[in-house]
Formats: structure tokens, C-alpha cells, sequence
């Protein structure tokens, strides 16, 4: 049995549905189908996400909300009458929308519900057009599935007795479409995961099923090594371990949430990233080993929007429970770090600037001069990682001095440097309007020159 998982773009409208229909019939395997809602048709489109959660914001401001509603309706019918559905399904949403409104939900409920609509409404499109082509599908709603979650509006966390509901698919005679991206909580509130959190639910699906396969289909043929915006028709990766795609996505490769990783890793699910508009191109498929391979790297990531706070002191190094005193102010903000290279009177603690709030910086300053009573703090913004990931890039030879040069002849500076504690990768942070040189000259060195 395979899961295969549709994205925003591979549902985006009639025509991307009909190639869908066609994916599924191809293989008879494909009995579990997990979707997205519908994304951007063209590139400044409005994914019909976004539109929802701009109709709740209107909402809630108090105001008129008709013309958002329409609009989301008419993405719908748009899909419903170019594929001869009935049209019953866009009364539903829109009954199904006003009722969110109408309930005794608090603000964040509402919106977790509303911005599900998406998926939801998708997943039962799909599954009329499946039955409309003679194909037995049905829709099943994550909560007759079995999704089981926390309590955490916009941030769901998967509960373990979930994965045994869902082995139950198995004795299902039908394709089952279950709309990807929201869960219900022990007490029957829908709650979503992370934005682009269909691909978790796929994930947590191929792991409940034991699936063969988890199929995640996408719009391009495979993924590259290095951002293509960056670098023009980059090497395409046909084989990636969980621990590289990991570290990728970490620095933005947003093929595939990072979140997504987990259930399909702990059971040891081989996952494949697939192009829907070219599904005969082999993919990149993610397994937990593979073969050693004559260029360790496999990757190159970047990604910007980094602050550092670097803290000196002298003697820093004996000073007991200095690292941790740290730390706890920046846990006392809720702020999570991303790294902390260290040297004997140093630390840094580098930070995505999303989580540091003007307000919370100020905070945090004054508490680290008041309580650590530094020599020196300072905050370096526009910052970039950039991550050169390869399992078996520890028991390289020379791999830091070829990443090195290419930072020379882009004739950046580097601010900081971080190989050994993760055996998968080398990181290292740069100034931010310096990162395409960089990511070109690393790709040089380590692909072009093979
Ligand atoms: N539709 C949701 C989003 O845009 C989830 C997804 O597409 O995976 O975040």
C-alpha cells in the first residue's frame, strides 16, 4: 500500500486535478490519497489558504466578509464545474464556513477550523471526481481516520494511539482521500498543524498504514542540490538520507516540511518526492541508509533572516553555569535558539530574527549586562547560514579547506564556522547580502569540479 500526498500546486485547479485522477489510476497501490488545499495557480496568485485566513481576519474585525467568501467559493466552483461535479459541494462549504462563524468557538479555534476548510472541501472535490470517473473513493475525515493531536491550535502534535487507528485503512476496499494539514483533539476540536502541515499528515498516514512507499507529489522533478534560483539547472538528488533532507530543509529547502520527516523516519518509511506534472521523472526518494557515494555532499542550503548576541567575558570559561544562566533568559522570552558556537571567553548565540521581537532584544540585553555582567554584548543582524550537508562528511578528507576556498574566492568573510557537531554537516554564517556568491562558489567546488 502506498500514501500518496498531493500539494498545494498539484491541486491548484481542474487541469492539475485531472492529472492527479490519472496519477492515482497508474498504480493500483495508491489506495491512501492525502491533499493539500488548493495553492497558486500562477505565480502571484493567493493560495486559497492565505484567502481563508483572510477571511477570518475579517471576521473577526467585525467587518463584511461576503466578498472573501465569494471569492474562495469561486476558486471552488471554478475546480467543481470544469470537472461536471455537482455544485452541492460549494453549499456545503459555504454552510460549513457560516457555522464555524456561528459556533462558541474562541477566535484561534475558529481560525484553525476555517483555515482546514481548504483541505477539507479539496479532499471532497476529489474524491467526487474519483467516483464521477467510475473509480470507488470516498472521503474520510481525519477524525473518522483516527488523526489524533494536541491541544495547540496552529501547531498540532501528533498522539501516538493514532498511528494504531490508522493501521485500520488497511481493510478499507476503496481509495480513501483524507484531507491533509488538521487533526481533532482527545475532545473533538480541530486543530492544524504548521503551515504546510499536509505533509506531516501524509507522513503520519504512511506511518500508521506501514505503507511501502509515501509518495509526496510536488512541481518539481526531484530536489536539487542547491537552490536553482541561485544556481541555473543545478544536479538533481536521486537519494537522500532523513538526516540530510533534514538538515536541507532546515536552511530552506521547502520541498518538504521538516516536521513531515519524523513519522515517516520512526517507522522507517522510504518517502519519495515526486513531480506531478511529469510523474514519470524518477524523484528523490529519502530512505534511512544508502549506499557511500564518491562526492560526500549532497547539498548545499542557505538561508537568511539570522541574529546573532554575542556575549565576552574573561574567564568565561570557569565561570559555573555561565552558558546556562544565558539561555534561561533567552527561555524566560520564549525565545528557542539556533546554535551557540563558543570560544574560551565567548558565546554566540545565533537566533532567527522572526523570534526577536524589538521589545524582547531590549529585554534581553539589559538582563544579560544586569545578571551576567558581561565585558562585552552585541546583536549582528542580516545574517545567513549556509549548510554543506553529505552523510559521511566527518570521515572526509579536506572537505572544510574546499569549503573554505570557495568562500575566499567569493572573497567573503566568514563569521562563523561549525563542523563536527553533527556528523551530516558543515555550517557556515556569513553576512546575508553575500549568500548567492557563496552558494555559487561552494556549488563549484563540490559539484562542478567532480
Ligand atoms: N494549505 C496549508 C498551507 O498552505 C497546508 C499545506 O498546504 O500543506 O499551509
Amino acid at each position: 500500500m502506498k500514501v500518496a500526498k498531493f500539494g498545494g500546486s498539484s491541486v491548484a485547479n481542474a487541469e492539475q486535478l485531472r492529472k492527479v485522477a490519472n496519477i492515482i489510476q497508474a498504480d493500483k497501490e495508491r489506495k491512501v490519497i492525502v491533499v493539500s488545499a488548493p495553492g497558486k495557480r500562477f505565480s502571484d496568485d493567493v493560495k486559497v489558504t492565505d484567502l481563508l485566513i483572510g477571511l477570518g481576519e475579517v471576521y473577526l474585525k467585525n467587518e463584511p466578509y461576503q466578498k472573501q467568501l465569494e471569492v474562495i467559493l469561486d476558486r471552488f466552483r471554478e475546480i467543481t464545474t470544469e470537472l461536471n461535479i455537482s455544485e452541492k459541494i460549494i453549499e456545503e462549504i459555504r454552510s460549513g464556513i457560516e457555522n464555524i462563524f456561528g459556533s462558541d468557538n474562541s477566535p484561534e479555534l475558529k481560525m484553525d477550523a476555517l483555515k482546514a476548510t481548504g483541505e477539507d472541501s479539496l479532499a471532497k472535490v476529489l474524491s467526487a471526481y474519483l467516483q464521477s470517473l467510475g473509480l470507488n473513493a470516498i472521503y474520510l475525515n481525519p477524525k473518522a481516520a483516527g488523526i489524533l493531536v494536541s491541544d495547540t491550535p496552529g501547531n498540532a502534535q501528533i498522539l501516538e494511539e493514532s498511528y494504531d487507528h490508522l493501521y485500520k485503512l488497511h481493510d478499507r476496499e476503496e481509495i480513501v482521500v483524507i484531507p491533509g494539514f488538521f487533526g481533532y483533539s482527545k475532545d473533538g476540536k480541530l486543530i492544524t498543524f504548521s503551515r504546510g502541515g499536509s505533509d506531516i499528515t501524509g507522513s503520519i498516514v504512511a506511518a500508521g498504514v506501514k505503507a511501502s512507499l509515501y509518495e509526496n507529489f510536488t512541481d518539481v522533478d526531484s530536489v536539487y542540490c542547491v537552490n536553482p534560483m541561485i544556481v541555473k539547472n543545478p544536479k538533481e538528488i536521486t537519494s537522500l538520507t532523513y538526516k540530510e533532507m533534514r538538515e536541507l530543509s532546515y536552511a530552506g529547502f521547502s520541498v518538504f516540511h521538516d516536521e513531515a520527516l519524523i513519522p515517516a523516519f520512526k517507522a522507517d518509511i522510504p518517502v519519495c518526492i515526486k513531480n506531478t506534472n511529469n510523474p514519470q521523472a524518477m524523484g528523490t526518494i529519502i530512505v534511512s541508509k544508502k549506499e557511500p557515494q564518491p562526492n560526500p555532499v549532497v547539498g548545499i542550503a542557505s538561508d537568511t533572516g539570522f541574529i546573532s548576541i554575542y556575549v565576552s567575558k574573561y574567564l568565561m570559561n570557569r565561570e559555573l553555569g555561565f552558558g546556562r544562566k544565558l539561555l534561561t533568559i533567552l527561555e524566560d522570552e520564549e525565545i528557542s535558539f539556533e546554535h551557540t558556537p563558543t570560544g574560551i571567553d565567548d558565546i554566540s548565540v545565533i537566533i532567527r530574527e522572526s523570534r526577536l521581537t524589538k521589545e524582547k532584544e531590549e529585554r534581553v540585553i539589559a538582563r544579560i549586562k544586569e545578571e551576567l555582567d558581561p565585558d562585552t554584548v552585541t546583536v549582528e543582524r542580516d545574517l545567513a547560514l549556509i549548510m554543506v550537508v553529505g552523510e559521511g562528511m566527518d570521515s572526509g578528507i579536506g572537505l572544510a579547506d574546499k569549503a573554505t576556498h570557495a568562500f575566499a574566492h567569493a572573497n567573503v568573510s566568514i563569521k562563523m564556522m561549525n563542523q563536527g557537531s553533527s556528523e551530516v554537516s558543515m555550517m557556515f554564517g556569513i553576512k546575508a547580502d553575500k549568500v548567492k556568491e557563496c552558494v555559487r562558489e561552494l556549488y563549484k567546488i563540490f559539484f562542478e569540479s567532480e
